[in-house]
């Protein structure tokens, strides 16, 4: 190797010292015939300087302003040349090689670089160009200091959590990419067989029948970082594939497998931060979550929770609650003390809110102001001062806090909630971006009725283990979340080991005999074989890691993502098919010109 120090690398006591660097030209400027060069590279960036009157270091200058012409932006350049300070003044303190320079004494271009359709290092977002220029480039976005740092951020994390599951006896195990569905919610990516013409394998969404069946077969601690496939609806921070760290023990319960998150979180912590993670992680309810904070994700960084209040006033002759009431909906509210400064919010930023309210699916808010002795709204005269005091007492109210009421049919109030409280938060700048809060989302349900077709699905996936009996209406499952932030980072569970639970959970989903048979058939036949009691847990990297790097969008932590739309613009897939392939696979391939839509829909 011809280079002697990487572009990050040269400090104060280089002075003097002959080296050869290599890297992109990123910047040049001439000052009065003294030229300039920033040269960088994955390390960082050194100042080139050539200055045609400095004879010292008796260099061929001819060919060395020759070879400049050619250090034209992101070219690769290779330079020899003898490491100086710079001159007093122009040190630059933000750059690791800031107090030196390397004074040119040979230079040679490597590779001429095409004009880069955007400027690339350290710039502001401002200046970055649109996220679709930086995906169509990818390979030049890559150059910037932000990718750079969040793909070795992203690196450390996943080789300090692998160097935790080593150490506590976890096997890394490659489960099959061309496999059979395996649902967890979303619909499959299919490849077709041409061996097998009308057959498909489809792409996992998960490992999940894969990493129990190692269980089964005694492999006892497995872990793969995972790649995963899920076709859904375009949602502004999914991809079609994406990384879990994905885990499977047997012979354990729950908490066994939250301890050991929480113990390989805490060696990352150390590994990455230096810093100890406090353990164990606070655990909620799912109940509790969705009444407090209107989410199953909550962010708990802030403690502003929403307190029911429809007992206190039920009775109150305020038609607004008697029509909810007599609906059968619930009254709720929030509590923003004067300490989160309920007391500046004024009537603009209270109307400003109750637009976000209607705006999220409620008819409106009220609202109250706590005085010294009262509570000071236009709805208080319906209130007897008994209510008023309960109300009170039960909202903990203090001279200064501002009520915010809401009203509505159950599960919309909770929802509206929800996203009121998150904004109250953004707002009032009640929690501090670089504090990350973990915890435990434990007893959840078993299944849940889908929005849309009002359909039993899983709650999590049909895999989990019941905690009740299965002839109650509510029946708890054995599963839990891993939530931080309001995000969540990955779900587990205790698993079905008994064939015939695992057959009487799909019946209760609705699937029919024949397609448990078809769909299943294989994994209810490997469960019959002594399967250990295990269970397991997937943490996704991408979400994680982009919540700690306070990045944007997953897209920031992946290094070839597909857009918001599934596209990789960067090599244009997904693309058409030559009919010839599509043959040989015995695929029909009509022209969509050909079809009219209508007839489709
Ligand atoms: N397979 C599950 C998922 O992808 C995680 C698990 O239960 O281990 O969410």
């Amino acid at each position: 190797m011809r280079r002697t120090h990487t572009c990050g690398e040269i400090r104060s006591a280089d002075i003097g010292k002959k080296v050869c660097l290599q890297g992109w030209v990123r910047f040049s400027r001439d000052h009065g015939g003294v030229e300039f060069i920033d040269l960088a590279d994955a390390y960082g960036i050194t100042q080139l300087v050539f200055d045609p009157e400095d004879i010292s270091s008796g260099a061929d200058k001819n060919s060395i302003s020759l070879a400049l012409k050619g250090f034209t932006r992101e070219s690769v350049v290779s330079v020899d040349g003898v490491v100086r300070k710079r001159v007093e003044g122009t040190d630059d303190p933000k750059n690791k090689t800031g107090e030196v320079e390397v004074l040119i004494t040979k230079a040679e271009v490597l590779n001429r670089s095409n004009s880069p359709p955007f400027e690339l290092g350290d710039q502001k977002e401002s200046v970055l160009p649109g996220e679709e220029t930086r995906l169509r480039y990818r390979y030049l976005d890559l150059r910037r200091t932000e990718m750079i740092e969040a793909l070795r951020f992203r690196h450390k994390f996943i080789s300090a959590a692998r160097g935790y599951l080593e150490k506590n006896g976890f096997v890394e195990v490659e489960t099959p990419m061309l496999t059979k569905s395996t649902p967890e919610g979303a619909r499959d990516y299919i490849v077709p067989s041409r061996v097998h013409p009308g057959t498909f394998y489809a792409l996992p969404q998960s490992p999940q029948l894969f990493k129990q069946m190692l269980m089964i077969g005694s492999m006892d601690r497995y872990y793969q970082i995972a790649r995963c496939f899920r076709d859904e609806d375009s949602r502004a921070d999914r991809q079609p594939e994406f990384t879990q760290l994905d885990i499977e023990m047997s012979f354990v319960d729950m908490k066994d497998i939250q301890d050991t998150i929480e113990g390989l979180l805490v060696h990352v912590w150390k590994a990455i931060y230096g810093k100890k993670l406090e353990t164990p992680f606070m655990r909620i309810s799912f109940e509790d979550a969705m009444n407090k904070y209107g989410s199953d994700k909550p962010d708990l960084r802030y403690d502003l929770p929403m307190i029911h209040i429809t007992n206190i006033v039920k009775d109150a002759p305020y038609e607004i609650f008697q029509k909810v009431l007599s609906a059968g909906g619930i009254i709720t509210g929030f509590n923003v003390k004067k300490e989160m400064a309920g007391d500046k919010i004024g009537r603009n930023e209270i109307d400003r809110l109750i637009d976000f309210v209607k705006k999220n699916g409620l008819g409106g808010m009220t609202w109250m102001r706590a005085t010294k002795d009262s509570l000071d709204s236009n709805i208080v005269k319906y209130f007897t001062p008994d209510v008023l005091s309960k109300l009170k007492k039960e909202m903990d109210v203090k001279e200064g806090d501002l009520l915010l009421l809401l009203a509505g049919p159950r599960k919309r109030v909770l929802e509206t909630g929800g996203q009121l409280r998150k904004k109250l938060a953004e707002d009032l700048e009640l929690f501090d971006k670089g504090t990350f809060k973990f915890a435990w989302l434990i007893d959840c349900p078993m299944f849940e009725i889908d929005p849309a077709s009002g359909k039993k699905d899983a709650f999590h996936h049909p895999f989990v283990h019941p905690t009740t009996s299965l002839d109650i209406a509510n029946v708890g499952g054995a599963s839990f979340d891993l939530i931080m932030n309001g995000s969540e980072l990955g779900s587990g569970s205790q698993r079905i080991h008994d064939p015939e639970v695992q057959r009487q959970i799909f019946r209760m989903l609705g699937i029919s005999e024949e397609k448990i048979g078809t769909d299943f058939g294989f994994f209810l036949e490997a469960l019959g074989y002594g399967a250990p009691p295990h269970g397991g847990i997937a943490l996704g990297v991408d979400r994680l890691v982009s919540i700690l790097l306070n990045r944007e969008t997953i897209r920031d932590v992946i290094a070839f993502p597909k857009n918001k739309k599934g596209q990789s613009l960067l090599d244009g897939s997904p693309q058409k098919v030559d009919d010839d392939k599509l043959e040989e696979l015995q695929i029909l391939s009509i022209a969509i010109d050909d079809i009219d839509i209508e007839d489709i829909k």
